[in-house]
């Protein structure tokens, strides 16, 4: 909020008239008592000097000059106190002390003049009079009264002294006395009577000027707040940039503006309907009402749209308008448009209970106010537009960065998630993926009110919207389904009955629809064409993405399988061997491994061609594949000898699996390059078990491989188990592929029985 400062241009405040202008302009309290006290000085000053030369002339009398130059020393003494205060910056309590005994000071001393001067019967008298003046110009009505009554009070104190002969000077100026010269007390009463009647008059004619005075200095005063609020309202519009913020400053500043009974700050929203953006004085079922007035109320759409001030003084002499008002305590209504560049925004509201005329400066300054207003929200509109526009960029920029380091499937849709809440901040929306091959639309992610839903598939007949998307690959835009949208009701499978905005774009790849990207909100009209295009723009990101993700994948699984048999190739399988036994450490598990090759490959090959010796691998890596449980890993060791990986099984559960193995591929039925049947090749087989006997990876291999070794001595077509016996054997441990003895130290291969 800005600070209240002076208007630049204080010509334009409004004068008081005459003599009270020096009074009755906002000057400080100090400042009108500064004044006065500063020519009660002057005026005593120069009577000091009129009374002191009067001392020079010969024959004067010099008695009453000698008491009155006293007296006028008397009275300038506190004077010069007063004076100093004011001069010292004096606190509130010091200023209104000083109002407070200043008259009562001062009719003490007048009471002492007017005794030195000649008596009550004297003229002297008028000194109360400029006592009951001076109460006037400190501007309290009631102060006046309480100085001609303190004043008539001491008249009389003195009168009574003077007619009982108390105190001398008895000499009454317009007769009446007695033929000794003496003042009646006829005449002593006469006077009272006279003096206390023309204090009191003076006093009642003092008081109701105070009053004048007072009100019309309030008056000025607020008007002139007024009008220093509206001059700083010009400048507070141009400290705010954000919409709400300047249309609430407007009401709340604009409300005090001659004590108005409400402000309200009108804007037309997207949807081109005039809305309340800000409104102050008026209930929330006011406010409903007033909002229920449709822009097609008669009037309302040429009020707005005409851009011309309404003023409306006295509504009781408009009852045509009262409609506008529905059930508002108003008798006075003064709109004005907020125009920018020829446009309607919106309007400015006052109402006052009462009628209410207000001056054409103030008018001239509303209709100002409003063309700012104007000025001010075209600008924070530009602002957030710019704001978002940046906002929207650096992240289709983030998105664009990761499109090319995300490699997950699962990233890429959280993160798309997170910029489509960050940027269109949805009720509802959801990221579909669609599959050509099996023609399923996959909800990934679905999120309803902030809940995420459960991941659910449909398929593109039963899609619903998401599936005319893929079907017409174009976006669709429904900024409110009341309106347009009903047309797609019949085809909407899953779209809440509350939501009004909708929007759904394709996911495109490289031709290909492979998902459907939607936002919804509650609201109407929550969307339009730019976000549409930052959607698809999303979207395009998102497909980039998510295909990246997919070549990776596809990599990785050509990293790690056999192009020919499609089980893990060596690298990856001694990997799998290595974690395994790693599990098996953790867990105090076993882990077997078969090593397994076909017997007389190369005569097969031979016999019945390569391509047929490819197809024959490939069957017996799926047979194996088929065969094993899940958590059993294959892999092919090279040419024609596979391995497989049996985490957390011991020997007696191999040699089972073994033997499965071997049936399995007893059972294929390979056919030649021209179609005919082959016989199903038989293989050979050798197990052993970490960690026992093996006692690591290497180990295990080497074992597993002595047994095989053993099993294609003892004439192929069966199964060597690797046991620990503590007997070595000589024939095996003397051949060269059995490796370091040491490696077979406590170990016997021993051959299986492969009959089942
Ligand atoms: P053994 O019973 O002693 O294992 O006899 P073998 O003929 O199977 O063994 P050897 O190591 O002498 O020969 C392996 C043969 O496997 C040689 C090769 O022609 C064949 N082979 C290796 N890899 C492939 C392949 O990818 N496709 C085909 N068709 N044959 C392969
Ligand atoms: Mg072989
Ligand atoms: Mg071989």
């Amino acid at each position: 909020m800005p600070e209240n400062k002076p208007p630049p241009n204080s010509n334009r405040l409004p004068r008081a008239p005459f003599i009270f202008n020096i009074i009755a302009v906002p000057h400080s309290k100090t400042e009108t008592l500064r004044w006065l006290v500063g020519m009660r000085g002057n005026v005593a000053l120069a009577i000091l000097v009129v009374l002191v030369l009067s001392l020079f002339i010969p024959g004067a009398p010099s008695a009453n000059a000698f008491s009155l130059i006293g007296i006028n020393v008397l009275f300038l003494l506190p004077n010069s106190i007063y004076h100093y205060l004011l001069n010292n910056e004096p606190s509130g309590k010091t200023l209104n002390l000083l109002k407070e005994i200043m008259i009562p000071v001062d009719v003490l001393i007048c009471t002492l003049a007017v005794y030195a001067c000649g008596g009550v019967l004297s003229p002297m008298y008028i000194l109360y009079s400029v006592l009951i003046l001076m109460s006037i110009v400190l501007l309290n009505p009631r102060s006046v009264y309480r100085t001609a009554y303190m004043s008539v009070g001491m008249y009389c104190i003195l009168a009574i002294l003077e007619a009982v002969h108390a105190i001398p000077y008895v000499q009454a100026y317009w007769g009446g006395l007695d033929p000794h010269g003496n003042a009646t007390y006829t005449t002593y009463g006469i006077y009272l009577i006279f003096v206390s009647t023309i204090l009191m008059s003076e006093a009642y004619i003092g008081n109701r000027i105070a009053q004048m005075i007072n009100q019309r200095n309030s008056q000025i005063e607020s008007q002139y707040q007024d009008l220093n609020t509206l001059y700083n309202v010009t400048s507070g519009l141009g400290n705010l940039m954000n919409e709400s913020e300047i249309t609430r400053y407007l009401v709340s500043t604009l409300k005090t503006v001659q004590a108005a009974t409400f402000c309200i700050v009108g804007l037309i929203n997207k949807e081109g309907q005039p809305a309340i953006a800000a409104s102050m004085g008026l209930t929330p079922d006011e406010v409903a009402s007033m909002q229920s007035l449709g822009y097609e109320t008669t009037g309302i759409k040429n009020l707005i749209e005409r851009g011309e001030p309404l003023i409306l003084e006295d509504l009781d002499k408009h009852p045509e308008y009262r409609i506008y008002t529905p059930g508002l305590p108003v008798n006075s209504v003064y709109v004005y448009p907020i125009i920018v560049k020829g446009r309607v925004l919106g309007a400015i509201c006052l109402g006052f209970e009462s009628a209410r005329s207000m001056s054409q400066e103030y008018r001239n300054l509303l209709a100002t106010i409003a063309n700012q207003s104007g000025m001010a929200i075209e600008r924070a509109r530009l602002f957030s537009d710019t704001q978002r526009l940046a906002r929207e960029m650096s992240t289709l920029y983030d998105l664009g960065l990761y499109t090319g380091s995300t490699l997950s499937r699962s990233e890429v849709i959280k993160r798309t998630s997170d910029n489509i809440e960050k940027l269109m901040n949805p009720d509802v929306y959801y990221i579909a993926l669609y599959e050509e091959g099996t023609h399923m639309i996959t909800f990934e992610l679905s999120k309803e009110y902030g809940r995420l839903m459960p991941k659910t598939k449909l398929s593109l007949e039963r899609g619903g919207l998401p599936a005319r998307i893929i079907i017409n690959r174009a976006p669709l835009l429904v900024q409110d389904w009341s309106a347009e949208g009903l047309q797609y009701n019949n085809i909407t499978k899953k779209r809440g009955d509350d939501i009004l905005s909708y929007l759904a774009v394709p996911m495109l790849y490289d031709g290909r629809v492979i998902g459907v990207l939607s936002v919804q909100c509650k609201e109407a009209y929550a969307f339009n064409k730019h976000d549409q295009g930052l959607l698809q723009a999303m979207a395009t990101q998102t497909a980039m993405a998510l295909e990246n993700a997919n070549l990776h994948q596809l990599a990785q699984i050509g990293a790690t399988i056999d192009g020919l048999t499609r089980v893990f190739n060596h690298g990856h399988f001694v990997e799998l061997m290595n974690c395994a036994v790693a599990d098996s450490d953790k867990d105090d598990s076993q882990v077997s491994l078969i090593m397994l090759d076909i017997d007389h490959f190369k005569q097969y090959n031979d016999a019945h061609g390569h391509v047929a010796g490819d197809t024959v691998l490939a069957m017996v890596a799926n047979a194996l594949k088929t065969t094993v449980r899940e958590t059993d890993s294959v892999g092919r060791w090279g040419g024609e000898e596979f391995a497989v990986l049996l985490p957390g099984t011991g020997i007696q559960e191999a040699k089972k699996i073994a033997r499965s193995v071997r049936r399995a591929i007893a059972e294929l039925s390979p056919v030649d390059g021209r179609g005919k049947p082959i016989a199903s090749p038989t293989v050979s087989q050798g197990i052993s078990t970490y960690p026992f006997p093996s006692i690591s990876t290497t180990h295990l291999i080497e074992e597993a491989d002595s047994a095989l070794y053993r099993s294609k001595e003892l004439g192929r077509n069966q199964l060597v188990v690797a046991e620990a016996e503590g007997v070595l054997n000589p024939s095996t441990t003397s051949t060269p592929r059995l490796g370091p003895v040491t490696v077979l130290k406590d170990a016997t291969i021993t051959t299986g029985d492969l009959s089942d």
